[in-house]
């Protein structure tokens, strides 16, 4: 069903294949996408394929998928050649953590110093 499917949701739809997205890595359940609106010169979201909220809601389903999605994380950092310097990784949940998209997302961001925390 619509809601079942979440079709309402973007990241779902990437997921899906229905939005283009430039994957950088592609699991049986994680996908790791290069964010549309950069902020850093590496700047990744991975993702759960299945849909939850937020990193609360992941870890509280299903804890072993949100440590893949670390594990991901760390694996593109290497390819990526920010793994040596080094680079952050964020999930904003909620309205005060400036969350804009209610599907779990990793944020990988390297490639520049990042100083003590994002404005
Ligand atoms: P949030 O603020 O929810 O933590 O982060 C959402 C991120 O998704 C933002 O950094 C934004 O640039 C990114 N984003 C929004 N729409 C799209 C899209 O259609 N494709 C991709 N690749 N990233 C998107
Ligand atoms: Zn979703």
């Amino acid at each position: 069903s619509y809601d079942e499917d979440m079709t309402d949701c973007l990241f779902c739809r990437i997921v899906e294949g229905e939005i283009p997205a430039t994957v950088v890595a592609d699991t049986d359940d994680v996908l790791a996408f290069r964010d549309i609106t950069p902020k850093a010169p590496t700047h990744v979201l991975v993702i759960p394929k299945a849909h939850y909220a937020n990193a609360a809601e992941l870890a509280a389903a299903d804890p072993a998928l949100a440590g893949r999605l670390i594990d991901v994380a760390g694996t593109i950092a290497t390819s990526e050649g920010v793994a040596e310097d080094g680079y952050r990784l964020m999930f904003n949940t909620g309205r005060h953590g400036g969350q804009e998209v209610f599907h779990v997302h990793l944020h990988l961001l390297g490639g520049t110093p990042l100083g003590p925390m994002l404005a």
